[in-house]
């Protein structure tokens, strides 16, 4: 029990690719052995297949769907990676929002209140323009009005 766990072993039991038997004996280890230990939470951190396991696990982990085992390594790899938590997260914020039509509106609303308060703005701005808008076309009929009465009456004439 004195032999420290091989890096291949360390890996292994980060992707969670080993028998109960044999993670049980690692875990005694690592209860003892602080070394291992670095070495594994390295492992669960670097792990590429570890990763790419627990990111497959996701969506069963959400439905409750695993067994002990799988579900203690996703809980496990999730504390100790972060790049797979906040894929993690973004899975849950989906899931709630999918599963909650309110949930799902207070995020659009808050997502789009700035877009709103933009689009105050335009309208506010387009209310002027059309208030002065006819105030113009008044100016330039009246305008117009005055310089063909002149011409009409020196056609007249
Ligand atoms: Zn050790
Ligand atoms: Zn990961």
């Amino acid at each position: 029990m004195n032999e420290h766990l091989s890096k291949e072993t360390v890996l292994k039991y980060a992707a969670g690719m080993l028998t109960a038997q044999e993670r049980q004996n690692i875990d005694k280890h690592l209860d003892g052995c602080t070394i291992c230990l670095a070495k594994v939470a390295h492992g669960y951190a670097k792990s590429h297949e570890a990763c790419v396991r627990a990111q497959g696990l996701f969506a069963a982990y959400l439905d409750n769907a695993l067994d002990q085992q799988e579900s203690d390594f996703v809980q496990q790899h999730l504390l100790m990676c972060d790049s797979c938590l906040t894929k993690y997260d973004v899975l849950v914020e989906t899931r709630v929002s999918a599963e909650s039509f309110l949930n799902e509106a207070d995020a659009c609303d808050n997502s789009k209140s700035e877009e709103d308060t933009q689009m105050e703005k335009r309208l506010k701005e387009q209310c002027q323009q059309v208030s002065t808008e006819p105030k113009t076309e008044e100016m330039q009929k009246s305008k117009s009005r005055d310089a063909s009465s002149p011409l009409n009456k020196k056609k007249r004439t």
